[in-house]
């Protein structure tokens, strides 16, 4: 990275640990022009995207609302907290991997529509029924005949 003090492009590494209990690495480095040291410290980036509504709004991701549309699809289905807790964990380490600082909220919906294939049928008609607001019953019915299969 460029030096901080007289802007020469290179700088190296003089020193390297781990910090933070292994989450950061701290360097300490020298600038090869003017000799300045001074320190960087580098993090995982573990940020969420924001989630691009379909009308065009961003709005930051909201691990709240997130769980609790995966709870009401949910409700009265025989599936464990443990087991949605773990599957709201699968949906955002798949955003996280994703790298993008933003997601259509599509995306969101279709991770959730996996994870909720796999936990409980029922509950994945339900969400699937208003997010997806299926145009006709044919529509639902198709969707209900592909899971029977
Ligand atoms: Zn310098």
């Amino acid at each position: 990275m460029h030096c901080p003090f007289c802007h020469a492009h290179d700088t190296k590494v003089i020193d390297s640990r781990l910090v933070a209990d292994g989450h950061q690495v701290r360097r300490r480095r020298e600038c090869l022009h003017c000799h300045e040291r001074f320190t960087t410290f580098e993090t995982a980036e573990l940020v969420m995207p924001k989630v691009v509504k379909s009308n065009g709004n961003r709005e930051p991701f909201h691990e709240e609302k997130l769980r609790s549309g995966i709870q009401r699809a949910l409700e009265k289905r025989p599936v464990s907290a443990d087991d949605i807790e773990q599957g709201l964990n699968r949906i955002m380490s798949a955003l996280r991997a994703t790298g993008e600082r933003e997601v259509e909220s599509s995306y969101v919906g279709n991770l959730v529509m996996e994870e909720l294939k796999q936990l409980d049928k029922v509950a994945y008609v339900r969400f699937a029924s208003v997010y997806r607001s299926f145009k006709d019953l044919r529509e639902f019915e198709q969707e209900i005949a592909k899971l029977e299969k």
